[in-house]
């Protein structure tokens, strides 16, 4: 029997910064997406679907085409409808499962639920980014905490697969504010969330103000320390955390698009390595005597994790703890959420 993926393939379609009635403050999608601010045409899309299709070999539970990098239903309701009845047609000929879209919460009304209604849209992401009306009206999004529980309620009664998108480090926020925005959003019920450290590019209203001296991002480490805590939130909650950190795209490489902010390609490797970290500094402080020599088991799957990248927790206990050696024991039996530091077992 072939290996089959546990999650759908998901074909991405950028209609950058379309369908935004103003530019929130954070906001170059032509950076993000690498796209040049057109939306694709019909034939491009197509293609680009069929592309997808023809190097995928391997065995996925589902196939999705996805909708993202603007606002989808705040594009013109013609708009919406063709980019529907292009991608629908891939679903219609059993090639593609489903289909998904990001939006804007004040875009989820009756009228917009009604039009795609009739097509196989299976997910939802809305970007949340907070739930603190004071920080959305300094981030100049233009729809408030209030549209964002009307529109997770009617995706949710509809059916819909929800997910929704949170950002750290944004103006006027804070470590306590984003703590209590993800409470919110436990209580909205996601199938699962994204979570984004907000960053200065170079072509967005924030790159004035952090010239200007109004905003300072955070600092990386700082900001690891508050997804991680994030990441744990929501794991309690049995939501899961789909992805941590901005997808290093061709636009996010260039540094001269990023002015700064806490970015890293592998942003989501180091919030897990530091959940590891600080587990591990945990059973540390219940240990009477320190050893001079650490053993951590861990299942395999884990191991990287447990190391952190470019072995950075392994120096960290080696200059904080004093260890002289540490040895990492891979055990199948362990779980995957597990520990064994020393003699102790602990969860994460
Ligand atoms: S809604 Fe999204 S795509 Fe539109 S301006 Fe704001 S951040 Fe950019």
């Amino acid at each position: 029997m072939p290996f089959v993926h546990e999650r759908p393939l998901v074909i991405p379609l950028f209609i950058p910064h379309l369908g935004c009635p103003h530019r929130c403050v954070f906001c170059d999608q032509r950076t993000i997406t690498g796209s040049g601010g057109q939306l694709p045409t019909p034939d491009q899309i197509r293609a680009e679907v069929n592309r997808y299709l023809s190097f995928t070999h391997k065995h996925y539970s589902s196939i999705q085409i996805s909708f993202f990098g603007g606002s989808f239903l705040g594009l013109d309701q013609a708009v919406t409808l063709q980019l529907l009845d292009i991608a629908a047609d891939f679903v219609d000929r059993g090639v593609v499962d489903s289909l998904r879209f990001s939006t804007r919460p004040d875009t989820i009304r009756p009228d917009r639920l009604a039009d795609i209604a009739p097509y196989p849209v299976k997910t939802v992401e809305l970007g949340v980014q907070s739930m603190n009306d004071a920080v959305l009206a300094v981030c100049r999004r233009g729809h408030t905490a209030t549209d964002t529980i009307a529109a997770a309620t009617r995706l949710k009664d509809a059916g819909y697969q929800l997910g929704l998108q949170m950002m750290v480090g944004l103006p006027g926020d804070d470590d306590h504010g984003a703590m209590t925005t993800a409470r919110q959003l436990v209580r909205l019920n996601p199938d699962f969330v994204r979570i984004y450290p907000t960053l200065v590019l170079s072509g967005s209203p924030l790159a004035r103000m952090h010239r200007s001296g109004q905003y300072q991002p955070m600092d990386i480490d700082a900001c690891i320390r508050l997804v991680a805590r994030l990441y744990l939130l929501f794991k309690a909650n049995d939501i899961p955390v789909v992805r941590m950190g901005l997808q290093a795209s061709d636009g996010l490489a260039d540094p001269g698009a990023r002015l700064a902010g806490p970015y890293h390609p592998a942003f989501g490797h180091l919030v897990h390595g530091q959940i590891v970290l600080d587990a591990i500094c945990r059973a540390l402080a219940d240990m009477k005597a320190f050893p001079h020599r650490l053993t951590i088991g861990t299942h395999p799957s884990m191991i990287s994790r447990v190391q952190g990248l470019n072995k950075r927790n392994l120096h960290y206990l080696q200059k904080h703890h004093g260890f002289k050696k540490i040895s990492i024991i891979q055990d199948e039996n362990i779980k995957p959420d597990q520990l064994i530091v020393g003699d102790q077992s602990i969860y994460f």
